[in-house]
């Protein structure tokens, strides 16, 4: 299922470990955007589903998109007084390009993972080692223990900085 927000799990723990370096939003983003590819065969009923965007050399153009609109994101909020929610207008360059690419790569270990249809190293090779490692309920709930940890961790700074 497109657009899954367990893949924000690891982010959320990512950013905790290394605020300065690792912009959540951007490895959301990052996470968003790589989904629009299933979404698209989805919507035309043309499977497969993943396909190259749902590689680790797809997952590259996937950051540098990412990452180009996150920056017009940014330039936007910080030319025009309008609510961002995100606090997009304040993240810094590297922590942003950090995250998306974090954020695409990331997407590929999960989701190969559960999908039978990826092949994470293609155009290089076929089949994909990772299929099955852990069951999906299992795989779900790591991503949700890697955020909840994530978000404890951020909460806890914010409390003791106080
Ligand atoms: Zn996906």
């Amino acid at each position: 299922m497109p657009f899954t927000p367990f893949h924000f799990g690891p982010g959320a723990l990512l950013h905790a470990a290394a605020p300065r370096h690792v912009s959540f939003t951007a490895f959301c983003a990052a996470n968003v955007v790589i989904d629009f590819e299933p979404l698209i065969f989805i919507l035309r009923d043309d499977p497969p589903l993943h396909r190259f965007f749902h590689s680790y050399a797809g997952a590259i153009p996937v950051a540098i998109a990412t990452i180009l609109l996150m920056l017009a994101a940014r330039a936007f909020f910080a030319r025009f007084t309008v609510l961002d929610r995100l606090d997009v207008r304040n993240v810094a360059t590297r922590p942003l390009v950090i995250g998306a690419i974090l954020g695409a790569l990331s997407h590929i270990v999960f989701d190969s993972i559960m999908h039978a249809d990826m092949h994470p190293l293609q155009p290089f090779a076929k089949g994909n080692a990772l299929l099955g490692l852990i069951s999906i309920e299992d795989l779900q709930w790591l991503c949700i223990v890697l955020g909840c940890t994530g978000a404890l961790i951020v909460e806890w700074r914010r409390w003791s900085r106080k």
